[in-house]
């Protein structure tokens, strides 16, 4: 059979398998061969029950001494019981209401019994074990995520069948390559993902099918930087950069001067400039991209920034028109609530090149913007767009320079594959002077002391923030907890102070009206949802307590965290929480390192939830994993870059499957 046939031809499946296996995401033989197994069972190191440890899985090989008996305790639960030996010890072998089980089970004949052994003495059984005959299968077994109504077993059986009627499959990686890196044929690596002839060969098949997937995704992402890379007649004539550090009120630091110097550097470049610049929350990102804003204005074309939240276009518009504020720089602000009329009027002004920088949220990707020589696309907190938005904006002109800023801390490697076509400058480097933030978890009946160490620095003159977390998802639930949490303070510990209350749902204009009065130091302290988790900068802001700490994940308590230590002060964090989550919430007490807390947060969380396909648009992945799969990560860029550089369009025979299949990879993904 073709490899793309539907399974439901495959002997034992039919109409009712094959829907319970499209849950599954299979479809065609070829899915079902590439269908991994979670986890596997080591049926090949057999222990001898007398020395078999308790409570743990083993695998025991013994001869069943007696016919099964049936013992009905009560209605409902019955007990099959047999005895086994393997010369040395007897072991009780019990199943319960599993008379099937049971029954397969011959006196006199060998088996292997996989399970737990409980007992003392001489009095040991084992309850509900798997086993097949010795002189079936054994070895490594595969073990495969089930669905309701397919357990792993059949699922074993099935892909045992589909082996015995496919077509060996043809390989996509030529030979030349698999000889190079050592791997295994597609169809031995198939063969030993699901059945391994041995532990090595399990691992070397792994390797092999690791390296195809992670192969292919870097051979697409490096051919769609090549294509970014085609020449732009928007390249800068001169670097103005310089002039620009004369602007600003500080020092920039050693980080920040170099990734202006590599992002200038580029946009004199006849091809755009394609870079991704990561700093951790504080690290000074706004003023690198002001730095180049400047020098592409100043090289006599158009800017556009574009920011995530509407509380963060407005802050942005604020800081450059102070930058700017010496200079005859123009500046229009667009977000979806700007008045129709304003909006109108900017967008006339952005077609006339009248206006030089625009900043705004989505709307700016909306159809009927237009530039009039759009060079220079930015787009902060770039985790929280989709792939294809970040390509919008870029859309808005004749291939301008991109650059995108993010804060999300990934390792660089994983940051290699997921902004594989991006460039990469770090700022590794806090602006002078800061102060550590002091963190410290509390639980719920310490609230009031918390509230007291707030109000002893209101009356210092400093602010702060309260952060309360939805209680449920919904629109509704934010708003109540929110507005609720503000008419309690506001009433009652914090009455006479000066509260202000900021969440999601409220109108830009009112936005806009309670962040200025922050800004401006008139309101003290700010009640707010996780609306102000990104971007939001007021340096007199010093301290911050979050509510109901283990609802948030630890990187988006890092992100909030960020809000204050943004000045020379020193600040604190107070995370609230129940006792129960002290140990996850302790990470973010012991570092501020948002390396270190994304690492925490995908150990506990896991790659998917991290890296949730949405928010970087890479397709997904079958087997590799991005977060430990680092070293053939390495290999097959490398591999992909020396391919490229022979053989940049993968001509010829040999690459013909392998072309196919990178296609086929970013056909069906949200990438473009
Ligand atoms: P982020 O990287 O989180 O976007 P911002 O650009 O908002 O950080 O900068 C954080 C704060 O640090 C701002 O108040 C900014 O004015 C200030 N800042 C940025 N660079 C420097 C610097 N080199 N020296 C002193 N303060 C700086
Ligand atoms: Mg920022």
């Amino acid at each position: 059979m073709e490899l793309n046939t539907s399974i439901k031809y495959l002997k034992g499946v039919g109409e009712k398998r094959a829907a319970m296996l499209a849950k599954l995401g299979i479809f065609t033989l070829w899915d079902l061969l590439t269908f991994y197994p979670r986890t596997y069972e080591d049926w090949s190191k057999i222990t001898s029950i007398k020395d078999a440890p308790m409570n743990e899985t083993v695998c025991i090989k013994a001869i069943v001494g007696m016919p099964c008996r049936e013992h009905r305790i009560r209605k409902g639960m019955t007990l099959y019981k047999t005895e086994v030996t393997d010369g040395e010890m007897l072991l009780d072998i019990t199943f319960f209401n599993n008379p099937y089980s049971a029954k397969k089970l011959e006196q006199g004949k060998e088996y292997l019994f996989f399970g737990k052994i409980t007992g003392k003495g001489y009095f040991r059984s084992m309850n509900s074990p798997d086993f097949v005959e010795t002189d079936g299968m054994g070895g490594i077994r595969p073990i495969y995520p089930q669905t309701a109504g397919m357990n792993s077993r059949a699922i074993e059986k099935l892909i045992k069948t589909a082996f015995e009627y496919t077509a060996k499959p043809a390989d996509p990686i030529p030979e030349s390559i698999r000889n190079g890196y050592c791997l295994m044929g597609l169809y031995d690596a198939l063969r030993n993902i699901h059945f391994p002839e041995s532990e090595d060969m399990l691992s070397e098949a792994r390797r092999r099918l690791i390296f195809e997937e992670l192969f292919l995704l870097e051979l697409g992402l490096l051919r769609m930087k090549t294509k970014a890379r085609q020449s732009t007649a928007l390249s800068m004539e001169k670097d103005y950069t310089g002039e620009f550090f004369a602007l600003l009120p500080f020092e920039l630091t050693g980080a920040q001067k170099r990734a202006i110097a590599e992002a200038a550097a580029d946009m004199l470049q006849g091809v755009p400039m394609n870079r991704l610049v990561q700093g951790d929350v504080g690290s000074g990102k706004t003023a690198v991209c002001a730095a180049l804003i400047y020098n592409c204005i100043r090289n006599g074309y158009q800017s556009a920034l574009m920011a995530p939240t509407e509380v963060l276009a407005m802050q942005h518009y604020k800081t450059l028109a102070k930058f700017f504020e010496s200079t005859d720089i123009t500046i229009g602000l667009l977000t979806g609530s700007t008045p129709a009329a304003e909006k109108k009027k900017i967008k006339a002004a952005l077609k006339d090149g009248k206006i030089d920088l625009v900043i705004g949220t989505h709307a700016l990707i909306q159809k009927n913007v237009e530039f009039s020589n759009l060079a220079l696309a930015v787009t902060d907190e770039q985790h929280r767009f989709g792939v294809n938005q970040r390509n919008s904006l870029h859309s808005k002109g004749k291939n301008p320079h991109t650059l995108v800023m993010s804060a999300t801390p990934i390792p660089r490697t994983l940051a290699l594959i997921i902004y594989g076509d991006l460039d990469l400058s770090i700022l590794d480097e806090m602006p002078k002077g800061r102060q550590k933030t002091e963190t410290y978890l509390v639980t719920p009946d310490l609230r009031e002391r918390a509230y007291a160490y707030i109000k002893k620095h209101l009356c210092q003159g400093r602010q702060g923030y309260i952060v309360c977390s939805l209680v449920e998802e919904g629109e509704t639930s934010e708003l109540t907890a929110a507005n609720e949490l503000f008419k309690e303070l506001s009433d009652g510990f914090f009455k006479g102070f000066r509260l202000g209350l900021l969440h999601g749902k409220m109108k830009a204009a009112e936005k806009k009206a309670v962040m200025d009065s922050f800004a401006s130091g008139e309101t003290q302290l700010l009640v707010a949802t996780t609306v102000i988790e990104v971007g939001i900068d007021v340096p007199n802001a010093v301290i911050m307590v979050i509510e109901n700490a283990e609802r948030f994940g630890l990187s988006q308590l890092h992100q909030l965290r960020g809000r204050i230590g943004r000045g020379s002060e020193k600040s604190t964090c107070i995370l609230i929480s129940e006792a129960d989550e002290t140990e996850r919430l302790n990470v973010l007490a012991s570092t501020t390192d948002g390396f270190k807390i994304a690492d925490e947060d995908l150990k506990l969380r896991g790659p998917g939830d991290f890296f949730g396909s949405r928010q970087h648009g890479l397709p997904e992945m079958k087997i590799a994993n991005m977060m430990t799969d680092g070293e053939v990560i390495k290999e097959t860029r490398e591999a992909a870059e020396k391919l490229l550089k022979n053989n940049p369009a993968l001509a010829g025979e040999d690459f013909e499957m392998l072309r196919k299949a990178v296609n086929r990879l970013f056909s069906g993904g949200s990438m473009n």
